[in-house]
């Protein structure tokens, strides 16, 4: 399959990889229908010590179910689903608790990431896809977008706004205008705040 791969400091190619398999009974294979750029790979993309073939660090998609291990009960070949970017087992004291994003058997926030890619292979999958009603011919361009967004930016930013407790009639300042700060705007406003300040640095935006 094909997969965007690092080939140095600021550069970004494709490159034929080896189309992942079912590893764990909780695992799914996904087609990618739309994946993203995250801020965060913009670590990797600006890494001077990056070395040529190293897999890209995406993690935020919106996908096809292709195949599933034996355990998966949630979801079935042909589903569409969110791909969320940290999950966890669901079945951990953390995960019980809430927190699954410091899952007692977490291995990393997504196995590492290779969401640029055909396919993908995700684990704990029975806890964690979001099945999306219909399939991805039902919706508009901007909605597969909007979509994505829910992989990680949006409910990040929401997130931030939630443990703000941002209430109604709130006066909120947002410092940061990433694609994260402007869904905390978002997630400020249907909070019902009555003034957002978006602080940046950059002038055009
Ligand atoms: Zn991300
Ligand atoms: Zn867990």
């Amino acid at each position: 399959m094909k997969s965007a791969v690092y080939t140095k400091a600021g550069q970004v190619g494709i490159e034929e990889i080896k189309r992942p398999s079912i590893q764990e009974a909780d695992d799914v294979i996904i087609r990618v229908v739309r994946a993203c750029v995250c801020g965060s790979d913009l670590w990797s993309y600006r890494n001077p010590d990056i070395k040529a073939g190293h897999k890209n660090s995406g993690h935020e998609a919106i996908g096809i179910v292709e195949e599933t291990g034996e355990a998966i009960t949630t979801v079935k070949p042909g589903d569409f689903v969110i791909v969320p970017f940290t999950h966890g087992c669901g079945e951990c004291d953390a995960c019980r608790a809430g927190f699954d994003g410091s899952c007692d058997n977490h291995i990393g926030n997504n196995l590492g990431g290779n969401f640029q890619a055909e396919y993908i292979r995700f684990h704990f999958a029975n806890w964690a896809l979001v099945k999306i009603p219909g399939q991805p011919s039902d919706y508009s361009e901007g909605m597969l977008k909007s979509l994505l967004t829910l992989a990680d930016v949006m409910p990040t930013g929401y997130h931030a706004a939630r443990v703000a407790n941002v209430q109604k009639g709130d006066k909120v300042v947002v410092i940061g205008d990433g694609a994260v700060g402007q869904c905390a705007v978002i997630a400020a406003k249907m909070r019902g705040a009555s003034q957002i300040i978006l602080m940046s640095r950059h002038e055009d935006r």
